[in-house]
């Protein structure tokens, strides 16, 4: 998972002073030294984090106090705001035209993922907001694209545009628009062409598309990985052809994060789309608050209730929420958690989503181990009824007898409830920092 090492730096940094009742400029200076180490090494862009650095430590230091929060708190609150904003602020959503079609230029280097991003946005157009896209292709220059492009089409069941490789990109493009409306495709998503590099020729095709067809929106697919290469990137594409926002994949890989948190800072274009896997169903809308609150460890409550949502009913889900916002949960609730995380995929992208998770599992870096989990299940099914609802009734015995029912040992039980504990404690303090929030009077 990106961001795994910034991650875990900056929670180390901000664990020391969370608790702290008095923070004194000196600690903030200390620790926006950290902070500002732990972005250089994410790759972030260094201009990017020295203005981060300047705005936290502004307001972190001559903070006005809010009651509900620690000193230490309100330094993380800071930060999350501050990272959140450095992301984007408020999540940007793809246009929608008036006058459909909708026109959707996908614009990027060869093998950024332009081609795979363009059959899952369709797919997401269709799946979340009922829409029924057309896609056109565009790139004939690379092999195999036009081909990959059906291929994906035929997949979907979608249809898709194209009339070879000896027709114009533009033509290709402008037909296709032409197309969408004879067939009322709401949307034309257009795969063009990429190159190895930003170079004269394709700046100059991109741009005949651009005014051919007049795009509401032209996304560049980036490659989250390649880093500072995507940001400037990012940056000759906004310079030559305007963009209006980017769609950064790989971001299921291990890259550092670098290019997620400058590519607005740097080309003021909002990240719209996050690619989080080779899956056509592994485009997500991207989130910066989400996100902010991942990389801090406060996990992902609402990314994780969306994805419960497909599986789960709505009202269950809110009512979990609730609880988990309220800090009451139980190990019946948990339980319940568990089983829904394991019916919905991959569990170590799930469990990075989860609040207090990254702890849980104790062991940082290690990969989830199954077993583990079902030990973990094994203790909580051993617990009686009331021992779920409360855990606090727990004494020597009991733990002897759930260790020997769940063929653990106390030391596991021991483990599991501590845990159980922090990850409460935690979503306290994540609850009362959106308290603080929702309050807001304007800073602090
Ligand atoms: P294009 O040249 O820009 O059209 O690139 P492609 O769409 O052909 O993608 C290049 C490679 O990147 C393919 O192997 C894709 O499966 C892979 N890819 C694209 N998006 C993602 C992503 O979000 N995560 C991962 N892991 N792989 C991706």
């Amino acid at each position: 998972m990106a961001f795994e090492g910034l991650a875990e730096r900056l929670q180390g940094t901000l664990d020391r002073i969370k608790g702290r009742g008095k923070v004194s400029e000196a600690d903030v200076k200390e620790m926006m030294r950290e902070v500002r180490l732990a972005l250089l090494e994410a790759d972030v862009n260094f201009k990017v984090v020295k203005q981060f650095i300047n705005r936290v430590k502004e307001r972190a230091v001559g903070q006005e106090v809010m009651k509900s929060l620690t000193p230490g708190q309100q330094v993380i609150k800071v930060v999350n705001e501050e990272l959140q904003e450095l992301m984007g602020g408020e999540q940007s959503k793809i246009a929608h035209a008036q006058k459909p079609p909708t026109v959707v230029m996908m614009v990027g280097l060869q093998g950024a993922g332009k081609t795979t991003s363009t059959a899952k946005l369709a797919n997401h157009l269709r799946k979340k907001h009922n829409r029924q896209p057309l896609m056109a292709a565009a790139d004939i220059y690379r092999p195999a694209a036009i081909k990959q492009l059906e291929t994906l089409g035929e997949q979907l069941n979608m249809p898709v545009f194209s009339l070879g490789d000896q027709v114009s990109p533009v033509d290709i493009a402008s037909q296709a628009v032409d197309k969408a409306k004879e067939e009322h495709n709401d949307y034309v998503l257009i795969d063009t062409a990429g190159r190895l590099h930003v170079d004269e020729d394709l700046m100059d095709e991109l741009l005949q598309i651009k005014e051919k067809v007049n795009p509401d929106e032209i996304l560049l697919v980036v490659d989250a990985m390649t880093g500072q290469d995507a940001v400037n990137v990012a940056e000759s594409f906004n310079e030559q052809l305007g963009l209006t926002g980017v769609i950064l994949t790989k971001l299921d890989g291990d890259t550092r994060g670098g290019a997620a948190l400058s590519v607005k800072a740097v080309t003021d274009t909002p990240i719209k789309f996050a690619g989080m896997g080779e899956k056509i169903d592994q485009l997500e809308p991207f989130h910066p608050e989400r996100m902010a609150s991942r990389i801090l460890g406060m996990g992902d409550v609402l990314s994780l209730i969306e994805k419960a949502q497909t599986n789960v009913d709505e009202e269950r889900a809110k009512e979990l929420e609730k609880k988990m916002r309220n800090a009451d949960l139980t190990f019946d609730d948990f339980l319940e958690q568990l089983e829904q995380v394991r019916s919905m995929g991959p569990l170590d992208e799930l469990l990075n989503m989860m609040p207090g998770m990254n702890k849980m599992k104790g062991l940082k870096n290690a990969q989830v181990d199954e077993s583990q989990i079902g030990r973990v299940e094994a203790i909580v099914r051993s617990m009686t009824k009331d021992e779920k609802q409360n855990p606090s009734l727990m004494n020597a015995s009991r733990k002897r007898r759930i260790a020997k029912g769940s063929g653990t040992t106390i030391q596991d039980v021991n483990r599991l409830l501590k845990q159980f504990e922090d990850m409460k404690k935690m979503m306290k303090q994540m609850s009362s920092m959106q308290k603080g929030k929702k309050k807001g009077k304007g800073g602090f």
